[in-house]
Order: structure tokens, then C-alpha cells, then sequence
């Protein structure tokens, strides 16, 4: 079976979120269960080319009545080939998302890559579409397969990472981006949206979570498209993602100051204090830690930290975020710093990956009240390094983490229901209430790095999808 992935983002080349983790560690995965896959990106600027040789000088394609020629790169760094498409003028900004002209940046993007797989010559069986940056070559996939031999056999699953985010432009775009004919697939409450064209041509839709692919089908959480989820549920399923271990493993872990495992958990100690180190804050090590580690927007729950900010000092915690995005939050946290700069630690920006590693070994509690939450990486890497998580039960949170429960001893998580600050500080209390209690807390700790959240269950769950999928609908 020939998979080809596209993304707009993957480590360790592009990250903004969580889809460049799955992206990687997918194609890992497929690989080691002898699946033929490739993948597809971008190349930013903010990409090191001398770690990648040149594939094709001049890939020709047809866009915006030219028939310009482009570079192709890639790298063998990850288990599976990676391509990289070279457009100078849409891709060095800088940045990986946020200019006015990102439909463009991405139509084009999807037009170099379905002519790339047509270069490397060889059919491919599905064409795996994440998120709205490639719902084009969904499209366009399917446009092109009703009189093109080379793709006849082609199926289209396109994954859903994040229904928010649509890929949203004046659909008069249409025309000159070469989708005139396809208008309907684009339209949506009076824009175009490249997510609604996507989930629309695709033979399957998935997303990254069984509990996310029941929520995107209610008002509350559909973003205007739960008609469409709802319509296409039988052709609509939930994958929870899974973690790479061999990149997040506390037993093996270079960015660690000790490596720890479930046999032995006494470097965990010296991660806590090289933590506390980093950022400042006074050596005490008894001292329970809370931290959070995402981008700063309202979809992370930031707004009913800041209404708990006082109480969550008056637990007697440490506090420490990572975290970048949206200026009011950190505003607030920047502040919250101020008037306790011995009890809240703060980084705000885009870290490398090292930090991110060290928060998740030093902490003991790993907060993430989300609002929604499509699958949620943290809470599983923070199992794995011995952190309990306190999460708000929704999409991923609920379905990966298990509630504890102190009559059986079972549970890996503190989980809690209503979006409500008081309702998180309850949960915040019921978790250092058991981190006072040592043997109580290890058994929590130990529950959870004992859970197998590996991506080999979850790439098996997409092959099964690759090869009962339908075919042209
Ligand atoms: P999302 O994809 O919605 O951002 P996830 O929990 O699925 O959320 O994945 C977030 C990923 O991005 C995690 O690997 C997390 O460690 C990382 N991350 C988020 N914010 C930062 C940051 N400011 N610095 C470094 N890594 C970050």
C-alpha cells in the first residue's frame, strides 16, 4: 500500500502544534508496519537546507495561467521520504501561518505536491490530507481522477486536527486559484473554506480523537459545519493519536538532568529541581509543581486560569507555563508573574523542544482545562514522564485520560466536567490532596507511565481505514 501524506507542518523541520508531532510519528509508524508512505511539506525558511539534497530541480506545474518550475528537496532524516516543496515567495515569511494571502500559500502548495506524486511515478493508493492546508488537493484530487489514469485508483481520507480552524477567504479567490467550477464544495456561510471543501470531496474523513468525532457533530462544537459532520458520520471516524516514544521516554530522554523510568522513578527528583533552576524559582523541591505547556489561545482554557489565578497560588503551588499566542494572555501572564515572581515561572514565545521535555519530567501536575480539545498531546507525554495530568474532560482529555478513582486505585488523571474555574480548582485541590499522600500519589504516577498510548494501535486503526475505505464515489 502507497500513502501519501501532506501536512503543513512536521517535526523536526516545522511545528506550531500538535499536527507536527502526528505527522511525523504516523509515517513512522506506517513505515514500521511496511506501509509505503511519503510525505509532503513545505519548505520554510525557517528550514535548514543543508540537512536536505535537491530531488528535482524543476518540478513543472500549471498555476495562475503560468506553467512556472519549482525545486523539490528532500530528506531522509525520518523513516519515510520526506519532499519539501520550494516556493520562495510563498514561504519564506518568516512564519508558518498568519499572512491575508495563506489560501494561496496553501492552494499552491497542494498543486506542487499532487504534481510531485505524479513525478515520482509510481500510483499512489491514498492521498492523506491533514487539515484545511491541504482540503485543495482534495479537491483537486478528486477532479483529476475521473480522467487520469495515473490516479483512477486513488482514495482521499482528509483528517481533522482542529475544526476551527477553516481556512477561511473571499471566495471571488475561487476563480483566479483555479476552483471556479468547484465553488460549492468551497462555500460556507458566505465564505469559502478550504476545511468544508476537503471534508467535502474526500472519500473518508477522520479525526484525531472517538470522542472529538461525536462532538463535531453538535452545534456547540461543530463551527458551523456539524451539518456537514453529521451527513458524512458514516464515512467519519476517531483516531486518537498516539505518542512517540522514542522521542518522549523519560528512560532515555537527553534533555533530561537524571532519566527515570516506572522502576525507579529518583531522577524525576533532579529534573524538578534543574526546572526550578531554569526558571528561577526558590529550590524547593517538596513544593508541588502545576504546569501547562501550549499555544496561548482561548481553546487552551487560559481564561479560567486567570479567573483561578489567586486560588491557585493560595494552593501553595509552583506555577509554571510555556506558552505563545494571543497578546492578552500573555499579558496575563506576565503579570500573574509580577506580583509572584518566586511562585509563577514563565516563558513566553516558541521554545525548542528541550524545554517542553524538561517541564513535562519536572512537574508533578500538568493543567489542561481546554474549552475543546481535538486529541491533546501534553496529558500523554505528561503520563508517560510520571506528571499527573488535571484535565477538563473533553474530546482527547476524556478519552485518554482515566479519572482516579481512590477506592480502586485506578485512574491516571484528575478529570473535571463544566468549563468553570471552580470546577478546575476543585480538581487542582483533589490532585495536591493526593500528592500529599506519597504512596497514593506513585500509584497515580505509575498508572499512568504503565499506559500504552504507542502509535503503533493507532497507525494500525488508519491502515484498516486505507484499505476499507470506498474508492470513487
Ligand atoms: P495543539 O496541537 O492544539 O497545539 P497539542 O497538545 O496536540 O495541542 O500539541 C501541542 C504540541 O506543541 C506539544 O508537543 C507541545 O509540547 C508543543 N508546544 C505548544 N506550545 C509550545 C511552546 N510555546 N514551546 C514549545 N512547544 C510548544
Amino acid at each position: 500500500m502507497r500513502i501519501a501524506i501532506l501536512s503543513p507542518e512536521a517535526v523536526p523541520f516545522a511545528k506550531v502544534g500538535g499536527l507536527a508531532d502526528v505527522s511525523s510519528a504516523l509515517n513512522k509508524a506506517l513505515r514500521a508496519d511496511g506501509v509505503d508512505s511519503l510525505l509532503i511539506l513545505p519548505l520554510y525558511d525557517s528550514i535548514d537546507r543543508s540537512r536536505l539534497k535537491v530531488f528535482d530541480e524543476e518540478l513543472g506545474l500549471f498555476w495562475r495561467s503560468k506553467a512556472p518550475r519549482i525545486r523539490v528537496w528532500q530528506s531522509d532524516e525520518l523513516a519515510a521520504p520526506t519532499y519539501f516543496i520550494d516556493a520562495p515567495h510563498y514561504f519564506h515569511r518568516g512564519k508558518i501561518y498568519g499572512d491575508g494571502d495563506d489560501h494561496e500559500r496553501f492552494a499552491f502548495f497542494c498543486r506542487a505536491a499532487i504534481a510531485l506524486i505524479r513525478r515520482l511515478d509510481k500510483p499512489i493508493d491514498v492521498l492523506h490530507c491533514n487539515d484545511w492546508q491541504s482540503g485543495f488537493a482534495s479537491v483537486e484530487m478528486k477532479r483529476l481522477r475521473g480522467h487520469d489514469e495515473f490516479f483512477a485508483r486513488t482514495k482521499i481520507l482528509f483528517s481533522i486536527h482542529n475544526l476551527a480552524y477553516q481556512g477561511l477567504f473571499d471566495p471571488d479567490d475561487l476563480w483566479w486559484l483555479g476552483f471556479g467550477d468547484e465553488k460549492n464544495e468551497f462555500l460556507s456561510n458566505g465564505a469559502a473554506s478550504a476545511l468544508k471543501a476537503g471534508a467535502m470531496t474526500a472519500d473518508a474523513l477522520s479525526t484525531v480523537s472517538p470522542r472529538y468525532a461525536h462532538e463535531i457533530q453538535t452545534r456547540e462544537q461543530g463551527y458551523g459545519l456539524d451539518w456537514l459532520m453529521r451527513l458524512r458520520s458514516n464515512r467519519l471516524v476517531g483516531i486518537a493519536n498516539g505518542v512517540d516514544y522514542e522521542i518522549w521516554n523519560p528512560e532515555t530522554d537527553p534533555h533530561l538532568a537524571a532519566n527515570y523510568s516506572l522502576d525507579d522513578l529518583s531522577g524525576k527528583r533532579a529534573c524538578k529541581l534543574d526546572l526550578l533552576r531554569r526558571f528561577g524559582l526558590p529550590e524547593e523541591v517538596e513544593r508541588p509543581i502545576i504546569a501547562i505547556i501550549s499555544r496561548l489561545v482561548a481553546q487552551k482554557g487560559y481564561d479560567l486560569i486567570r479567573d483561578a489565578a489567586r486560588a491557585i497560588l493560595d494552593t501553595g503551588a509552583f506555577f509554571i507555563a510555556l506558552g505563545a499566542g494571543a497578546p492578552e494572555y500573555e499579558d496575563f501572564l506576565q503579570s500573574w508573574h509580577d506580583v509572584a515572581p518566586y511562585r509563577v515561572g514563565i516563558y513566553k514565545g516558541f521554545a525548542g523542544e528541550p524545554l517542553a521535555h524538561q517541564i513535562e519530567a519536572g512537574a508533578d501536575l500538568f493543567l489542561m482545562p481546554s474549552l475543546y480539545e481535538p486529541c491533546g498531546l501534553n496529558q500523554m507525554y505528561s503520563m508517560r514522564y510520571g506528571t499527573v495530568p488535571v484535565v477538563r474532560a473533553t474530546g482527547g482529555l476524556d478519552d485518554t485520560v482515566r479519572n482516579f478513582d481512590p477506592s480502586s486505585g485506578d485512574g491516571t488523571g484528575f478529570k473535571f466536567h463544566q468549563y468553570d474555574a471552580a470546577d478546575m480548582l476543585e480538581k487542582i485541590r483533589e490532585g495536591l490532596y493526593f500528592y500529599n499522600q506519597p504512596e497514593v500519589w506513585k500509584r497515580i504516577q505509575l498508572n499512568g507511565m504503565a499506559t500504552d498510548n504507542s502509535w503503533s494501535a493507532a497507525a494500525r486503526k488508519y491502515i484498516q481505514l486505507y484499505q476499507e475505505m470506498p474508492g470513487l464515489r
